[in-house]
């Protein structure tokens, strides 16, 4: 798969650390532009300089915009068309994660798991879309969850969201495809990310056992399957959601 993004510019939101950082690694390492998003510019700014420190900087841009926020994100897209002249392939992998009962939340708490994961996905994809069917090609990869798939004991809000990023993904490819776009997610297992460490230690052991390959997955495991949705290899596949978490799902 070496070098078959030369040229291609690509959008990671979350890409400040976890799957999307590694994400955005590897599609550095494959010669794409790359362009991260994070949420503060604290994150972006430490984001950039581990990637200095690797070497990687010539190729990668950084920004923070609020994803809440049509002006700036296109004020961000500007930014790129300038830098970069397009947008060949977006990767939504930006995403926040919680887990209670229902009868302790409240309803600003249920919008703002949606409003990340969900409605700032949607705002993203449809500012990059004309850019993409103005071309008649383009790639979206959606980052969902293995709870999209069979839903969790505890927590409702963060499940609820990642079946609509599936919705999403599968209504888009179905709306997109005759424009040369093919949207896929994937569906991430239990990775060993800062938001799996933010759980119940108990719960994520519990969780492992259960993982028919026995161990957590990496973020390599997730940027690899990202990588190989946006190439040419994956150019039949449009409307999928992969399942990436060691046969946990089944
Ligand atoms: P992480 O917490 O390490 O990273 C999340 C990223 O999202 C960060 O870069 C952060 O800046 C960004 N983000 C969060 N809130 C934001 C906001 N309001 N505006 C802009 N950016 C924001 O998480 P991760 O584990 O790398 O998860 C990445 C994606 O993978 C998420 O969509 C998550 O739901 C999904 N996922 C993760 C796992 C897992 O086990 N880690 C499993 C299934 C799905």
């Amino acid at each position: 798969m070496e070098q078959c993004f030369m040229d291609k510019v690509v959008i990671v939101s979350g890409g400040t650390r976890g799957i999307g950082f590694e994400t955005v690694r590897e599609f550095l390492d494959n010669g794409a532009n790359v362009v991260l998003l994070g949420s503060r510019q604290e994150s972006v700014d430490k984001a950039l300089a581990q990637l200095s420190e690797e070497g990687k900087t010539d190729r990668v841009l950084g920004f923070y915009p609020d994803l809440s926020s049509e002006a700036s994100i296109t004020a961000m897209l500007d930014e790129v068309k300038r830098k970069f002249g397009t947008v060949d392939i977006l990767v939504n992998n930006a995403g926040v994660s919680d887990a209670k009962p229902i009868d302790a939340y409240d309803d600003e708490h249920f919008a703002a798991v949606m409003n990340i994961n969900v409605d700032g996905l949607f705002r993203l994809t449809r500012l990059c879309v004309p850019m993409m069917k103005h071309k008649g090609k383009g790639v979206i990869v959606n980052t969902s969850s293995m709870v999209s798939l069979y839903a969790q004991a505890s927590g409702s809000a963060y499940p609820t969201s990642k079946f609509a990023v599936n919705g999403l993904t599968k209504a888009l490819a179905r709306e997109l495809g005759k424009d040369g776009i093919r949207v896929n997610a994937v569906a991430p297992g239990i990775i060993g990310t800062d938001m799996v460490k933010a759980l119940d230690p108990k719960m994520i052991q519990a969780m492992a056992a259960r993982v028919p390959l026995q161990r957590l997955g990496e973020p390599e495991d997730i940027a690899h399957a990202i990588l190989f949705l946006s190439s040419d290899a994956a150019s039949y596949i449009n409307g999928a959601v992969l399942s990436v978490d060691g046969g946990y799902v089944g």
